[in-house]
């Protein structure tokens, strides 16, 4: 009997390879659908030698209505686990139309052929951005949603209401609403892992290039905030740990209807300096970096209460700090610009 696929839009991205490459381990087929406007074919190359199997791949975008409807009629496609997003707060300050564009009207799209494909099972990549400016930490689910700071936090609250009020109209839907802490590291094998193309705006891909010499020293925006040291907090999870996180929720998502939400982090959190000081430990490499006025949309710390997940999933962050750090330098030092690096280097995996 053909197995049921699911299909993971933004695939080739740094978190949806790595769901991927967990949901073919865990025996699933999947389906990915990626624009590569923020990644690049080769993720996909790297997960069909990682799993020995061929990944199906289909270069295109969920904002192509006709495309989604025919991917659908295609595939025997049961769930859909949805990460094609553009991510970064600091150009949806500045390109806000292109945030709204591809990421609202890109979910609107997807769930219409959803719909008519009488597919109903999705989740959804959101963020903590959704609580905003939080007035406790740790954050528990039922703190409620805030008001996000900038437009990127903006779409992914207006995709999360958007959500809801589809589960409202139709019980048939089954939709995860998955809000990620800071996801870095990469898997083990040092063959997948974060490339962003351009700048990157995330602090964990701005030190590993800092490292490797891509980027001459670190700026860390904002020295004044009312934290441990004065500079941003956050609540780091390894990329493996949150892959994970998605098998559970989409067997869950399986045998319930309606929305369901949780948080996936680890419920500690370290300032920026704090990740600079334990990267340069792990490490050995001294991190030049300097100061800057605090970056627009950026909040003081926070971290995640994620006990609903465990009690609800059997699901909990498994990886340290020192592992996240070890793991995201292996690859980058295994791939100095990324997937772009040739030739591609011999990886020895278990
Ligand atoms: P990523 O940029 O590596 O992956 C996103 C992928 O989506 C990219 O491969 C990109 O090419 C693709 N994409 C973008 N727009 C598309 C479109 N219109 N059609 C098809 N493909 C498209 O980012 P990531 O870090 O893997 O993030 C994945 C998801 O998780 C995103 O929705 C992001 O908003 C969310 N998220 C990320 C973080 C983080 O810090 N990385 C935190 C919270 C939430």
């Amino acid at each position: 009997m053909l197995r049921k696929t699911t299909l993971i839009t933004g695939g080739a991205g740094f978190i949806g390879s790595h769901t991927a490459l967990t949901l073919i381990n865990a025996g699933q087929q999947v389906l990915v659908l990626d624009n590569l406007s923020n990644s690049c074919r080769e993720s996909i190359t790297r997960l069909e030698q990682l799993t020995h199997t061929r990944v199906e791949f289909i270069e295109g975008d969920v904002r192509n209505q006709k495309l989604l409807d025919d991917i659908f009629s295609h595939f025997d496609i049961d769930a859909v686990v949805h990460f094609a997003s553009l991510k970064s707060v600091e150009q949806s300050v500045r390109n806000p139309l292109d945030y709204y564009a591809n990421n609202v009207a890109g979910t609107l799209n997807l769930c219409r052929s959803m719909a008519r494909a009488k597919v109903f099972n999705l989740v959804f990549s959101s963020s903590a951005t959704v609580y905003g400016d939080p007035a406790r930490t740790p954050i528990l689910e039922d703190l409620g949603t805030g008001k996000p700071t900038n437009p990127y936090g903006r779409t992914k609250l207006m995709i999360e209401e958007l959500l809801t009020d589809l589960a409202t109209s139709d019980p048939r839907w089954s939709i995860a609403l998955l809000r990620y802490f800071n996801p870095i590291g990469a898997h083990e094998s040092g063959m997948i892992g974060e490339d962003p193309t351009g700048k990157p705006s995330n602090l964990l891909p701005c030190l590993t290039q800092v490292a490797i010499g891509r980027i001459p020293e670190l700026t860390v925006y904002g020295s004044d905030y009312p934290t441990v040291d004065g500079t941003c907090v956050r609540d780091y999870i390894h990329v493996v740990d949150l892959a994970d996180g998605h098998l559970k929720a989409l067997q869950a998502l399986r045998d319930s209807s309606g929305v369901n939400v949780w948080n996936l982090g680890t419920g500690v959190g370290y300032s920026v300096l704090q990740m600079i000081r334990n990267f340069e430990a792990v490490t050995g490499i001294t991190i030049p970096f300097q100061f800057a006025p605090r970056r627009a949309g950026d909040i003081a710390q926070c971290w995640a209460d994620a006990s609903k997940a465990g009690r609800e999933l059997g699901w909990a962050a498994e990886r340290d700090l020192e592992r996240m750090i070890v793991d995201s330098w292996r690859w980058q030092s295994h791939n100095p610009l990324g997937y772009r690096s040739s030739p591609v280097p011999q990886f020895a995996h278990k």
